[in-house]
Formats: C-alpha cells, structure tokens, sequence
C-alpha cells in the first residue's frame, strides 16, 4: 500500500497551508503525491440540484462521476470508512498519501504547533516531526523543523518513508543530440542549445519522462533550429497541441506542466556566443566553435530561467476538438472555436480577413493555355 504520514494540529493551526506548500517541493522532487482529508463533521460536494445529488437522493449508495479529465465518488456509509480502505483508493502509481486529520490514526505523525490556537491535540503513533517555532514538552524526541522550511521536511520524508531521495534519472545527452540530429537534418549548435534547454526546462519541472504523457506543454519562440530540438526532448508536438508556437523569433521557450501548473521560461543568453568563442579560440570559425562549447559550457552561461506563469485557455488544451462549424463562406470546417461571427454570420479566419494565400487562377489560365498550345 502507499507510504502515508498525517499532517495534525489544532483548528487553525496551519496544516491545509503547511500541505499546500509541502506537496509543490516535493513534486519537484518527481514524487506523485495523494492528498486525503479527514472531516470531523459531514461534508457536501454533492451540490443540491445537481444531477448526482439527484440520483442519491433517489437512492443510489454509491454515485460516481467521471470525465476526460476527473473521476469522483460519493459512496453513503454508516461508519468511519477504515484508513486502509480509504488508501486503496488512491491510485497505485502515487508514491506516498499526506493525510490531513486523522490524529488517532496508525500513520507517523507531523504535528503543525502553534501555541496561540491551543496546546498539541492527543496523537497517536509516533510524531515525526513538529512544524513551528517551538517545540511541545509531549514531543520532545520529534525532529523540530520551522514552519517555512518545507525543503527540510520534505527531506525528512523521503528519508523516513521513502528510502531517500530519488535519484533523478541522468539523461543521455549524446543520444538526444543524436535523436535530435537525425529529426532536424543535421548537427548544429541551435541543436544543442535546443536539447539543453529541454533537458533543463523538464529537470526544472521534475518531468523526467516528457513523452510518456501529455503532460508536459512547451511553447517555443522561434521556427528555427532549436525548436526541433527542444520537440525532440520533450516529444511536444503541433499535432497533440502539447506545443504552442509564439513567434517572437527568439531561442528560448516556457516549461509548461499542465498538472501543477507551474511554469519556467528559459531563454538562451546572448553572452553565450562571446563564452563559445572564448571556450573554443582554436577552432576554424564560430560555428565550430559553438558547437564544441555548448555541450560543454554550465547550463547558467548559455542559459537564463525565470518562473513564468503561462495559462493555456481551454480551446488550447490536448484532446478532443472544442466543437466545429463549418463556415458561411467557403463551407470549409473549423474547428477549436477558431470561427469568427461577422455581421450575423459565422466565417472562418481566411473568409473574415485577409487569407495568406490568393487563388492562384492566372497560374491555372497560362498553364491551361500552354497544355491547349499545339
Ligand atoms: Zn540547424
Ligand atoms: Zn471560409
């Protein structure tokens, strides 16, 4: 069953909050992480009215509600539902399960104490860990970590309960440029610039396997070079939307994962050229150059990052179209709610403005009239 500890405290003294800060570090860390929470009293997220309020209230004893992106259950029970049978729902890739409440639970302990809401409430199993500026006489042998600190708790965790901290797995840069190459044509410094820059955006975001899900959505800033590479790293692409193209004609591209929403945008520093030059003086020119040192130079001389925030509208997510209308003009097909409404009317972008291609008729009437030429 999944590794599971127990976040406790008096009302009030910061445990949601201590969870919210605790699960971003250690997904970072490439930990997926489980959240349960026990309430002491009832509670409703079957809001009245709503078609599943409306089966339970006909008698259903287990209501589940499912979509492309969620699953939920509501199952009526006359007890405590045991802590074993709440971990089994959670799914099995998870590594671990932080439980708020359940202080009478088996599971180790982290007590969030503040002495202004109340002295420590009664705990069984063993407290791991205290999080505050003091430490309660009842706790003595617990590890106190103070309350900004999730880093060290964090630590703490994998350490007591997963068996220390994984190791992230080391990508293999000349495969990847090799990859790389082959996709793009040839071996160019924009390649390993490109791969670098992927490697460190999914190092960044704790996504070790890009590929593996849909995950990951990059935004690129440029159609040259390096952007086929970076679709090389990250398996990002047009066609499964995980890639969004800005052209700001510029080497640099933003990390988006759709989970946690966070963002980091990483931009290939100018100073980068001059650094070439000066690690590889002895090469013929400065491509040979650049293409030597940037597999070699710290990723902090060739690249500058910054947490972004980036969000994605939801006609501009991965998965099914959102909707299609086929337009008044030319009854060609639109899909993803990409249509205009002009004067009462629904047109695609071509009909509504002004396309980037003409038809081409003088072309069709001069190759007609050499065909028809004896
Ligand atoms: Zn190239
Ligand atoms: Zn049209």
């Amino acid at each position: 069953m999944t590794a599971a500890i127990c976040v406790v405290g008096r009302k009030n003294s910061g445990k949601t909050t201590l969870i919210e800060r605790l699960l971003p570090e250690l997904r970072a860390r490439g930990r997926k992480v489980a959240t349960l929470k026990h309430d002491a009293h009832d509670f409703e997220i079957d809001l009245p009215g709503k078609d599943t309020w409306r089966h339970r209230q006909a008698g259903s004893t287990t209501t589940v509600i499912s979509s492309s992106s969620k699953v939920a259950m509501v199952r009526s029970t006359d007890r405590e539902t045991p802590l074993d049978e709440l971990l089994r729902l959670v799914d099995d890739s998870c590594d671990l399960v932080l439980i708020e409440g359940l202080r009478r639970s088996a599971c180790p302990k982290i007590l969030v104490h503040r002495p202004e809401v109340g002295g420590p409430p009664g705990v069984l199993g063993e407290v791991w860990a205290v999080v505050g500026d003091e430490t309660p006489e009842t706790n003595r042998s617990a590890t106190r970590i103070a309350a900004n600190d999730v880093k060290a708790l964090a630590d703490l965790i994998e350490e007591r309960l997963l068996g220390g901290s994984v190791q992230a797995p080391a990508w293999n840069l000349p495969a990847l440029l090799a990859e790389a190459s082959r996709h793009h044509g040839h071996i160019c410094p924009g390649q390993v610039l490109g791969v670098r820059m992927a490697i460190l955006g999914c190092e960044r975001l704790g996504i070790y396997e890009p590929k593996s899900s849909k995950r990951l959505i990059t935004f690129v800033e440029t159609d040259r070079c390096g952007t086929d590479a970076v679709q090389t790293v990250t398996g990002c692409t047009l066609g499964k939307r995980t890639l969004k193209f800005v052209d700001y004609g510029k080497l640099a591209a933003t990390f988006l994962d759709s989970e946690t929403g966070r963002a980091v945008r990483i931009v290939a520093r100018e100073s980068a050229r001059d650094a070439a030059l000066q690690f590889a003086p002895d090469e013929i020119d400065a491509h040979a150059a650049q293409l030597r040192a940037y597999k070699a130079l710290p990723e902090d001389v060739l690249f500058s990052v910054q947490d972004v925030r980036a969000t994605l509208a939801e006609t501009e997510l991965p998965g099914r179209p959102h909707g299609r209308v086929v337009c008044a003009e030319c009854d060609e097909g639109v899909n993803n709610g990409r249509e205009l409404a002009v004067a009462g009317r629904t047109l695609c972008r071509a009909c509504a403005g002004v396309p980037y291609y003409q038809e081409a008729e003088d072309i069709v009437t001069t190759q007609k009239q050499k065909s028809e030429a004896p």
